[in-house]
């Protein structure tokens, strides 16, 4: 048996406030291959806990009948401090409370730390470079001497995630369909995974500028294969950020389901000796990140929705009627908002209170907008 539940304490940053990370791991120390998978590091974000719940059993069941070919990592609620950062009864899961910053932004950008330990390091053979890349990240994170708690968190789940060949960061969005975001690279490569899951789109960037958790390993690579172009080195992890629909959407019955579609998408790999059953219809094509429009409006107001989750919509189309609620005519004046591009509804806000210049909506389009290009793509 190697399922195995394991606890890490952190120490805090007042007197007496200790947080522990419970993650657990199974299948064979020496497998070929390493899964690291991790939810809610932001930590309102609960459906991919959920479907971590249910595929702990699963994983437990296959490691007691000797079928896990892989070796997993699993973080089913990544972020304990992130857990406690409650503010006048509201949970503030997704930033750090005291510094402000975003838990899935400003990663780091690790191959400058190792570019000198990997210089001399790189051969002919792309795995031993991967190899060697690896080494030099564990070394350097190694090295560190984490200042606070959060910084401790982070360099302990890097340290899983370097050594992994597939790394997949559960989060969710406000009120959404699934989706997927990944490199460019990893794509058609991750296809199944997007098939498994059943997404309505799989959105990629090299770069959306913020330093996201799923961009660490990709830009790592990419940046060791730029700095030694006579050397093979491969993108050394499959990397991804699952959006699991809507923030809301924390059910038994939609978790079931996802951790089916992840057993499926690891059986279907041969990762678990099981039956993977019929692989799900194709999930659409990826399409540039960069193609997806975020609406958003130039007023405060209240949001009147027009199209539901899923509509396919034409630019010019009224996504919703903005109600204004200060001028004139306040709370009798009322204004569509048009999207701006072709293409589908993937997300809409929950809260119908909206801010001037607020995202209140993501219309997944094929055709790269030009606002969108070389930009700042994520949400903060
Ligand atoms: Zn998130």
């Amino acid at each position: 048996m190697t399922f195995d539940l394991h606890r890490t304490a952190l120490t805090g940053d007042t007197p007496g406030a200790t947080t522990e990370l419970y993650w657990y791991t199974a299948g064979p120390a020496d497998a070929a291959t390493r899964i690291h998978l991790q939810a809610a590091l932001h930590a309102d974000e609960q459906p991919g806990t959920m479907a971590l719940h249910h595929l702990l059993p699963m994983l437990r069941a296959a490691d007691a009948g000797g079928q896990l070919k892989a070796h997993f990592t699993v973080f089913p609620s990544v972020n304990p401090l992130g857990l406690g950062n409650f503010a006048l009864r509201h949970h503030i899961g997704r930033y750090d409370i005291e510094t402000g910053v975003n838990y899935n932004r400003r990663w780091p950008d690790l191959y400058p730390q190792i570019a000198d330990a990997v210089a001399d390091k790189l051969t002919d053979d792309p795995r031993a470079n991967i190899a060697a890349i690896r080494a030099a990240v564990a070394a350097w994170i190694d090295s560190q001497r984490p200042a606070t708690a959060i910084q401790h968190l982070r360099l302990l789940v890097l340290k899983s995630a370097v050594t992994a060949d597939i790394v997949l960061d559960l989060h969710c969005d406000d009120d959404s369909l699934k989706h997927i975001f990944t490199s460019p690279e990893l794509m058609p490569g991750l296809q199944d995974l997007a098939d498994w899951m059943g997404v309505a789109a799989t959105l990629t960037a090299e770069d959306s500028g913020g330093g996201s958790f799923d961009e660490v390993l990709p830009t790592l690579y990419r940046k060791a294969r730029l700095a030694h172009p006579g050397r093979p080195i491969p993108l050394g992890a499959e990397t991804a950020t699952l959006e699991y629909r809507g923030r809301a959407d924390s059910f038994d019955s939609i978790g079931r389901q996802d951790a089916d579609g992840l057993f499926g998408f690891f059986a279907g790999r041969g990762l678990v000796a099981a039956d993977p059953g019929a692989r799900p219809a194709p999930a659409p094509a990826p399409t540039p990140f960069e193609a997806t429009e975020v609406l958003r409006v130039d007023a405060p107001g209240l949001l009147a929705y027009r199209v539901e989750l899923g509509d396919r919509v034409s630019k010019g189309q009224p996504i919703a009627d903005l109600i204004a609620m200060d001028g004139p005519d306040a709370f009798l004046a009322r204004r569509p908002i048009l999207a701006g591009t072709d293409g589908f509804v993937l997300s809409r806000v929950s809260g119908k209170y909206v801010t001037r210049g607020a995202g209140i909506a993501k219309i997944v389009g094929t055709n790269i907008l030009p606002a969108r290009a070389g930009a700042y793509l994520l949400e903060d």
